[in-house]
């Protein structure tokens, strides 16, 4: 890799586990979610060393009920802070014996205000989407260490966050899998060592379909995921290799890795979650059993394997590990994303704010699958590049997108 397409990552190179003090206190943002469900479950399986300080979500409070209720009951929270995002369920908790006890105000503030707690070692970010990126500034402003699944945020964000977690020493672990896969071969290493990245792709629903079969693809056939059961969002993005056109922008803030330098392998069976290539021509991978909690786990206890009762992988009875590249020409959404991370600047902020709308679009079944990338290709191109000022600037861009993406789908782009 030239030096000269270097950038500075976000993550600390050759830090290795950090030293966590149990036990660790976390917030989790987006607890009802597929990650927070996930992390709550983490914890109840380890409540001697796991201890939440707050739980967010949007509108799920019977989850979160039952949420406090079993960590609660397992010694992992004492009338722990809550947030809940939406008006309405706001109104409701601030009824109710259990959530009403510490309740943080409504939509956005309480959100940043749970990231910010004081006394806290680790927030986990499960949000969706880029409500995401702003409680990643504020926990980083706090110096905290976060274990960042929100990819959003460093793709709409990410030399926001680069200088707020450098100037407070704030510690972004991965937990998406292939990143967290690559911060795992990478512990120890120097920048300097490394050539290339390779994120693996299980090519989603679709991998094996036609252009026309795909064309016509049902909301059910897009949300049925072969390898990983996540939020309904992500599983859109798995089917158009979004998802992966995210990660690859996710991989060049996290890394400092040239775009040219990163490339994308799919590989079916989601075993392999990731590989680094080094300067000698060395290839590590990272492997397992596709299950959030390993790279969670990961993250929450500062890049420290811990004991976990995982599927393990009998090679043998697996056989064998197969790779192909991903087709260009079916899923543009991932070339798409590659263009606008290298354009830099607002356009990975247009891309993440037009995919959301057209997602959602899709999810109420108000468009058809091809017009989520054309969606995203129209607002991309209505807009110059320029570099990101701050953090309001970033904020408009993401609603001009939002609004451009909204008008265009409303004009033309009803499904067929
Ligand atoms: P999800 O939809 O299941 O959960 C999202 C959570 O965020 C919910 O708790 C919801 O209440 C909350 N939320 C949604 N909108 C909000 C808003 N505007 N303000 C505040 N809270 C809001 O999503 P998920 O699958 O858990 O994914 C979360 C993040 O993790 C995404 O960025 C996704 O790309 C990433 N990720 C998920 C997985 C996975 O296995 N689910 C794997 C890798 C990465
Ligand atoms: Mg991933």
């Amino acid at each position: 890799m030239k030096a000269s397409n270097r950038t500075q990552p976000l993550y600390r190179f050759g830090s290795g586990p950090g030293v966590t003090s149990w036990p660790s206190k976390l917030v989790i943002l987006g607890a009802t979610g597929s990650i927070g469900a996930q992390t709550v479950d983490l914890v109840l399986g380890d409540p001697a060393r796991l201890h939440v300080e707050a739980l967010t979500t949007w509108s799920r409070i019977d989850d979160l009920v039952a949420q406090v209720l079993q960590l609660e009951a397992a010694g992992c929270a004492s009338s722990p802070w809550i947030a809940v995002g939406d008006a309405e369920a706001h109104r409701r908790a601030r009824e109710h014996p259990l959530l009403g006890r510490r309740l943080l105000p409504a939509g956005a503030e309480g959100v940043r205000e749970a990231a910010g707690l004081d006394s806290v070692d680790c927030v986990v970010n499960g949000l969706v989407g880029a409500a995401g990126l702003e409680p990643t500034l504020v926990a980083a402003t706090r110096g905290r260490r976060i274990a960042l699944a929100n990819k959003e945020a460093l793709v709409m964000g990410g030399s926001l966050v680069h200088a707020v977690a450098m100037a407070h020493e704030a510690r972004i672990i991965p937990v998406d899998s292939e990143h967290s896969a690559l911060a795992q071969c990478l512990s120890g290493r120097t920048p300097e060592e490394l050539e290339t990245l390779i994120l693996t792709a299980s090519g989603g629903p679709f991998r094996t379909w036609s252009a026309d079969r795909m064309a016509a693809a049902s909301r059910a056939e897009v949300l049925a995921h072969p390898t990983w059961a996540m939020g309904p969002k992500i599983t859109v993005d798995s089917a158009t290799l979004m998802n992966k056109g995210l990660e690859v922008i996710e991989a060049h803030v996290l890394f400092g890795v040239a775009y040219e330098d990163i490339d994308v392998v799919v590989h079916p069976g989601s075993i392999v979650h990731s590989l680094a290539q080094f300067r000698d021509g060395s290839l590590m991978a990272q492997l397992g059993a596709p299950d959030m909690r390993v790279p969670l786990l990961y993250a929450i206890a500062g890049e420290r394997h811990e004991p976990l009762g995982t599927e393990r992988i009998d090679l043998a009875r697996l056989g064998e590990l197969t790779f192909e590249a991903p087709d260009p020409v079916r899923f543009p959404c991932l070339r798409l994303a590659r263009e606008a991370g290298l354009a830099g600047g607002v356009m990975p902020i247009v891309l993440n704010a037009a995919n959301e709308i057209a997602v959602a679009a899709f999810l109420d079944d108000r468009i058809g699958y091809t017009n989520i990338h054309e969606t995203i290709a129209a607002t991309l191109d209505r807009l110059e590049q320029a570099p990101v000022t701050d953090l309001n600037h970033a904020l408009a861009v993401d609603a001009w997108a939002r609004k451009e993406a909204a008008a265009l789908i409303a004009v033309g782009m009803r499904r067929a």
